[in-house]
């Protein structure tokens, strides 16, 4: 089956990594304590250095120097992190995502088609 490649390509890699982000923003605090907000920093920080696409962590890493990983709120990390995954959307010629729908997509519910 598709999500048994192995290992797997950068399509089912992106997929699934998506799915692990904008999971760990839909269960980062509303109000994060100064650690809480320390170890996302760092946590995306190494995820970009260790992200197993070359690529794709070169070009995650430089969006990360001019956009800084905003931390102060879950509405502000989720939306940083949906900007992300916008940028590689629009280099991969992909529709951009409705930032607004964020929660929607990833914490309270789908109501979409994709
Ligand atoms: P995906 O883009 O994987 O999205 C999965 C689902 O997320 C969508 O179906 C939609 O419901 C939802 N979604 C879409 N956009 C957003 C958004 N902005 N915010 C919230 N939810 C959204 N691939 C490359 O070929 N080159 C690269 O350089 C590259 N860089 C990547 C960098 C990172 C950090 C990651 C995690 C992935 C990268 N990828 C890259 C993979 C690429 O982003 C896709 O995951 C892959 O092409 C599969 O796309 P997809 O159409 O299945 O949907």
């Amino acid at each position: 089956v598709e999500d048994k490649q192995c290992p797997p390509d950068v399509e089912l890699l992106g997929r699934s990594s998506w799915t692990l982000l904008h999971s760990i923003a839909a269960s980062y605090p509303a109000n994060p304590s100064p650690i809480q907000q320390e170890d996302i920093k760092t946590f995306v920080s190494i995820f970009s250095r260790i992200y197993p696409c070359w690529f794709c962590a070169d070009d995650f890493q430089a969006y990360i120097k001019k956009n800084e990983v905003q931390v102060k709120s879950q509405e502000a990390f989720g939306k940083w992190m949906c900007e992300a995954h916008n940028e590689v959307n629009r280099k991969l010629g992909k529709k951009e995502f409705d930032c607004n729908l964020w929660q929607q997509r990833w914490k309270d519910g789908w109501k979409g088609d994709n």
